[in-house]
């Protein structure tokens, strides 16, 4: 039997660039998933604050999706004024979507590397199957518990079961992080892989600190 499938993308989103998007679109692809949705968190508990607010983020978002018809955006965790635990999202999610529901947990292989440091992260297959995307600069763990849980996976179990597995996609890879998006704009230059609608929106409100230079 096959059973529905959704995938979820979560970030801080700050801001959303091309490389979260071709992800999403290539684990939506690769997998043939019914759906899925970016997840902007709203306070990261592994990181630093983000420099934009969560509304602000969330817009971008918007305008990034706006013409792209495979994605959309779940804003569950922007409406819960806490912490974003992911298992605490998934739980949530479970209980509107009950377990006839087969649910995808995206990630790069960075945040995979440190999946350890996440709240109950021992609970996260129980709650949903977890995807790598592979991420220039950083290869999914070889030994330990994450790299075990990569040696039982098979794909097909994503279309089967509701959760419980992990796999690891190769697709092709994008160099694009929001952190060299922002040291750029703050330098007023212009970041390659972010989409116009969001460089215009960020030039317009001169966010991230970009200020046009002469050329
Ligand atoms: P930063 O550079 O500040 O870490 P980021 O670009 O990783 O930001 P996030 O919102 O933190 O953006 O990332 C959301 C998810 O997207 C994470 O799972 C991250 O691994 C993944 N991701 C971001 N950029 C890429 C990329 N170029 N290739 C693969 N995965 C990516």
């Amino acid at each position: 039997m096959s059973l529905p499938t959704l995938g979820f993308f979560g970030g801080t989103f700050d801001p959303v660039h091309c490389g979260h998007l071709q992800m999403a679109l290539a684990a939506k692809a690769h997998l043939q998933l019914d759906e899925v949705r970016l997840l902007p968190c709203h306070q990261p508990p592994h990181r630093a604050t983000p420099q934009l607010t969560s509304r602000q983020r969330s817009l971008l978002l918007g305008l990034a999706v706006q013409d792209v018809d495979d994605l959309s955006i779940d804003t569950r965790e922007l409406k819960r004024d806490k912490l974003s635990w992911t298992v605490d999202t998934l739980r949530h999610c479970r209980k509107e979507f009950g377990d006839e529901l087969s649910i995808t947990l995206w990630m790069g292989a960075d945040s995979y590397s440190g999946l350890q440091n996440w709240h109950e992260w021992q609970q996260l297959p129980q709650l949903a199957h977890i995807g790598i995307l592979q991420r220039p600069g950083y290869t999914v763990p070889k030994v330990g518990v994450l790299a075990h849980w990569l040696e039982r996976s098979s794909a097909a179990n994503i279309h089967q079961q509701p959760a419980g597995t992990v796999v690891a996609l190769k697709q092709p890879l994008l160099p694009w992080s929001a952190t060299k998006i922002r040291e750029q704009l703050a330098l007023g230059v212009r970041p390659k892989g972010l989409p116009e609608s969001v460089f215009n929106y960020i030039v317009a409100h001169q966010l991230y600190g970009f200020t046009e230079t002469e050329t």
